[in-house]
């Protein structure tokens, strides 16, 4: 049997369905997106795609460009979404790594990375944030692609690099296994179902908008309201025509500064989703404050798509991020010696299920000492799992502070800091320090329009935690580093500050 995703996906969707909605533009069915796929899926063959060739992309956010993911699976290949940000210096690393055969980009990068391409033998294309190019009119004269090509559960179809917050991106090869098993539980935890809406202002560069959204409203029939970027009062328009909202955490941050952010507002909506970077629990309380919805907080990577999520119905608490999903397993593991840690013990997170990725793209090494022979993967992520079962991710390993012997996990620090009034959010980082081997500086943002000074933080802090998990340093900011995905560039934070004890 063909395991391709293309087929599980859209094999039996109902053409005449609505799929996406535009803002300001007219509605796409099923039908015709797959006629979509069908004719750039007979371009990429025409270019001169091989099942297991990879095609790397650098576009704007369309529709087409959502289709390309998926002629590219359909078709065989492998596709390689690069972020839209990336400069031809980084574009050369990532093409020089994967070696496409095909690479698209905008027609306004084309002389700049042309060259690029031609380095690596690829054929370059063209398509822009309107969906026009020279791969949208080879797509026109080209035999549209009918049959999706025979795959394997294991074979390879996507390549996503991971966000690069820790060091150097990796490339993660997702299976079509991986993608589709991730998807159908996804379908089900959050109750998806053909009367869904999604509002979909997430990039499609990355695992988020382009597996977590796009895959689940397949999946189930549904359909999405396709917005090229976030902007907070397009969402709030599109609220009353959709039922589900995936974002990462600033969204939330960002619409909670909108007044028409209300009980009435969402009342159309049943589910709002975060991730890719830890809600803060504030964020979590105000939320369901002005609009009686709990934000449901999940968890998962690029390796590995989605591996816990907060509960549909029960309990969503705010600062976990909820149970492994049904067939993942999730243990905690000393980070030196990988020996299992008792239940409630802090720890490295390591996860095994369908949903886990193939190893990284040509990095044999980091793949073994990544990915224990047992299956098990090694997050990079500490946390715990509570007596009922939630999983509360306390940061990054590489963000561990050690200072004067004793570990300080950042998150205890940040959520006494953010938890003052006063505070809007704050990270915490270790730096050298002579006498301590790493000190802590604490970075914190304040409420608009708040005074809250340095001592009243120390003092409060006094109270609340033992003296060598208290900053040696606090900076006060406008706004904390953030890449992309609202993730917060603690290896930034660490760089600037890093000579406050020298
Ligand atoms: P790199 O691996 O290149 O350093 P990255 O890990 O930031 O980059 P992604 O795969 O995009 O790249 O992000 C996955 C990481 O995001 C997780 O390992 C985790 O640290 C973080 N993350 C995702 N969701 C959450 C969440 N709900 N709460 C806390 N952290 C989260
Ligand atoms: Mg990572």
């Amino acid at each position: 049997m063909n395991r391709n995703l293309y087929d599980a996906l859209l094999g039996q969707c109902h053409q005449d369905s609505t799929l996406i909605k535009e803002n300001g533009g007219s509605a796409i069915t099923y039908g015709e997106f797959i006629a979509e796929i069908s004719r750039l899926g007979g371009a990429l063959i025409e270019a001169g795609l091989q099942p297991g060739d990879r095609v790397a992309v650098q576009v704007e956010k369309s529709v087409r460009a959502l289709a390309l993911y998926l002629a590219t699976v359909k078709a065989g290949g492998i596709f390689l979404p690069l972020n839209t940000a990336y400069t031809p210096a980084e574009i050369e690393y990532f093409l020089t790594d994967a070696e496409p055969v095909i690479f698209i980009c905008d027609p306004s990068k084309q002389a700049a990375l042309s060259p690029i391409a031609a380095q690596v033998n690829a054929k370059i294309l063209t398509l822009d944030g309107n969906g026009d190019g020279s791969l949208t009119e080879a797509s026109l004269k080209a035999s549209p692609l009918v049959e999706a090509s025979s795959r394997g559960g294991k074979d390879v179809a996507a390549i996503l690099y991971t966000s690069g917050t820790t060091g150097r991106s990796k490339g993660a090869m997702l299976s079509h296994n991986n993608l589709l098993s991730n998807a159908l539980t996804l379908v089900d935890y959050w109750r998806f179902s053909s009367p869904d809406t999604l509002i979909h202002a997430l990039p499609i560069f990355h695992t988020h908008g382009l597996f977590v959204a796009t895959n689940v409203v397949l999946a189930s029939g549904a359909s999405m309201i396709f917005q090229q970027r976030f902007d907070p009062a397009q969402i709030l328009q599109s609220m009353p025509d959709a039922t589900v909202l995936m974002g990462v955490p600033t969204f939330y941050t960002r619409l909670l500064q909108s007044d028409g952010l209300t009980r009435e507002a969402t009342q159309h909506m049943r589910l709002f989703v975060s991730g890719s970077a830890p809600l803060l629990a504030e964020t979590h309380r105000e939320w369901e404050e002005r609009t009686g919805h709990a934000i449901l907080e999940r968890y998962g990577m690029t390796e590995t798509n989605m591996n816990t999520s907060n509960p549909y119905h029960g309990r969503r608490i705010a600062g976990t991020v909820g149970y492994p999903l049904p067939g993942v397993e999730i243990r905690v593991t000393n980070p030196e010696t990988g020996a299992l840690l008792a239940s409630g013990e802090i720890g490295m997170i390591e996860v095994r299920g369908p949903n886990v990725f193939q190893g990284y793209w040509r990095m044999p090494e980091k793949t073994a000492a990544e990915l224990r022979t047992d299956g098990f993967f090694i997050t990079g992520d500490l946390g715990r799992v509570d007596q009922d079962g939630y999983v509360h991710i306390v940061g990054r390993g590489k963000d561990l502070i050690i200072t004067g012997g004793y570990n300080v996990y950042p998150k205890e620090l940040e959520s006494e800091i953010d938890a003052l009034d006063g505070v809007h959010e704050s990270a915490a980082v270790g730096v050298p320090h002579p006498d301590f081997g790493e000190g802590i500086v604490a970075v914190v943002v304040r409420e608009p329009g708040a005074s809250i000074a340095e001592s009243d933080i120390l003092e409060a802090l006094t109270q609340r935690l033992a003296s060598y998990k208290r900053p040696k340093k606090l900076i006060f900011l406008e706004e904390l580093p953030r890449n992309t995905m609202g993730k917060v560039q603690k290896n930034v934070l660490r760089e600037q500050y890093k000579d406050s004890f020298r």
